[in-house]
């Protein structure tokens, strides 16, 4: 059953109330796989990270990674989840094509850490989603679908298997269901992944690159009637791989199910493929339920019990996380709520820290990498800290400015040559003479020239009206390039108008 047209969102959200839930897969960092010895590493000709274990080939036994376990619970503990004193995996089993051993090790009823919180905040509003549990399991190999136009399995004309992938370690974060977000659901969706991500790469844990599918996203969305004591029937949308992808999912979502149910149908219990360049979602599969995966203790592996003193060692070990941090970066650099939340959401917090580190003041920092180099970043399609400058340099540059050697024109202008690979800050001014003129003889030359060309302007200066004088700047600035000390002109232009 399915529904054509879409609800408008604010319709939606006026007669029904969204429940969201997120699962999330988290490549872990670690340098050898789960169960093996095995290299992790992204990128390597296929099947070339490989092994009797990891293939799973007959009389092969798995060895449970240390470091692994040890990421966990201090995954678990950062997420302020209980940790387990005894613990098990279990095998989950499913046939498909990229899982050699056709069947998954994971954990079942007994995770290594749960019932922890995460807090989130959207607009100044905190929500606290509960974490339902954190466990961890091996990741399945890949399939590469050939011939087809979508990429996708249907229409391929072959398929190939890469198993580099199958038994990288892999945490999933299980939320519990996030009640009373309403028409911020989706935003809350994002923030929470967010969140998280940033929580996760403070850990080290994991280098947490969505493009890359070290960090993929189950998104659960239900609507349920205003006022209706039960939830929905949910949707999960598989493997979202951006952060915008996952506001885009639950907003989609909502729409399409607010249309279902307008129409008097009942919402399926199925996965759904998310389609990143439309932004829609499509049925996939019916939802399987638990005992569809006959999940059983895992014979071949030691029961889990991380002694005390070792979770209490990791607990100590944490380092300042992000939430934390925020505050404290916040209290320091003195800029507000909005520009932190840019800074963070544009994953530049640490260039500005290592801006100011460098000798630049909070506020110069802010000014050049939310301004120019946000533009420059933006124009050339990369992350802000990608941009091509590094922190020193935009701390040299505020330097010259804070100097007067540059203004800030003459500033943007170094950076485009900075992002053009011509060199450092001074260098570039070397070659290209940015210096700003701020030699007296020269600008009273330009100055005078202007007053002179403009006679009418400079009587209104005479008359009073100081506020002309922009206009005699702007010639000045014109004269000379743009490389006039702007302030100074102006000065000048008053002493000899007054
Ligand atoms: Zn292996």
């Amino acid at each position: 059953m399915s529904v054509t047209e879409l609800v408008p969102y604010d319709e939606a959200l006026s007669r029904y109330e969204p429940l969201i839930g997120l699962e999330t897969h988290v490549e872990l960092g670690t340098s050898t796989k789960m169960f093996c010895g095995c290299k992790v590493e992204f990128g390597a000709p296929p099947n070339t990270t490989v092994c009797p274990v990891c293939l799973g080939l007959p009389g092969s036994l798995p060895v449970a990674n240390r470091a692994a376990i040890e990421y966990t619970i201090k995954i678990g503990l950062a997420l302020n989840c209980t940790i387990a004193t005894w613990c098990r995996f279990a095998r989950k089993n499913y046939f498909y094509p990229d899982m050699p051993k056709d069947f998954q090790i994971s954990q079942y009823d007994e995770p290594l850490c749960i019932n922890g919180w995460l807090d989130v905040v959207v607009d100044g509003e905190t929500f606290r989603v509960g974490i339902e549990r954190v466990h961890l399991e091996e990741d399945t190999g890949k399939s590469l679908h050939v011939g087809g136009a979508t990429g996708r399995i249907h229409g391929a004309d072959y398929s190939l298997v890469d198993y580099n992938r199958a038994g990288i370690p892999l945490v999933e974060v299980v939320t519990k269901p996030i009640p009373g977000t309403g028409g911020l659901a989706p935003v809350v969706a994002r923030a929470y992944v967010t969140e998280l991500r940033d929580l996760l790469r403070s850990l080290g844990v994991s280098d947490v690159r969505m493009e890359e599918g070290s960090l993929r996203c189950d998104v659960n969305t239900s609507l349920a009637p205003i006022g209706r004591a039960e939830w929905g029937t949910r949707t999960e949308t598989k493997n979202v791989n951006s952060l915008r992808s996952v506001e885009r999912a639950v907003r989609f979502e909502i729409e399409r199910q607010a249309a279902v149910l307008d129409a008097g149908l009942k919402v399926m219990q199925e996965t759904r493929h998310f389609h990143e360049d439309k932004g829609t979602t499509t049925s996939g599969r019916s939802k399987e339920e638990a005992q569809d995966y006959r999940y059983f203790p895992e014979p071949d592996l030691v029961p889990i019990a991380p002694p005390p003193e070792w979770v209490e060692e990791l607990r100590a070990s944490l380092p300042e996380l992000p939430a934390a941090r925020l505050i404290r970066l916040q209290a320091e650099w003195g800029l507000s709520d909005i520009d932190m939340t840019w800074l963070r959401n544009a994953g530049a917090l640490d260039v500005v820290e290592e801006t100011v580190a460098a000798g630049a003041s909070a506020a110069d920092a802010r000014k050049w990498w939310l301004g120019e180099l946000a533009r420059l970043a933006n124009e050339a399609g990369v992350e802000l800290p990608d941009v091509g400058v590094t922190p020193a340099q935009v701390a040299r540059v505020a330097e010259l400015v804070k100097a007067r050697s540059l203004n800030d024109k003459l500033g943007r202008q170094v950076f485009e040559a900075i992002v053009a690979g011509e060199g450092s800050p001074d260098e570039i001014v070397a070659a290209h003479g940015l210096a700003v003129v701020s030699d007296e003889g020269a600008l009273a030359e330009a100055v005078d020239a202007a007053i002179a060309a403009n006679p009418d302007v400079a009587a209104k200066i005479r008359a009073g009206k100081t506020a002309a004088a922009g206009a005699l700047v702007g010639a000045v600035m014109k004269a000379t390039k743009g490389r006039a000390d702007a302030a100074r002109a102006h000065e000048l232009i008053l002493e000899r108008l007054s």
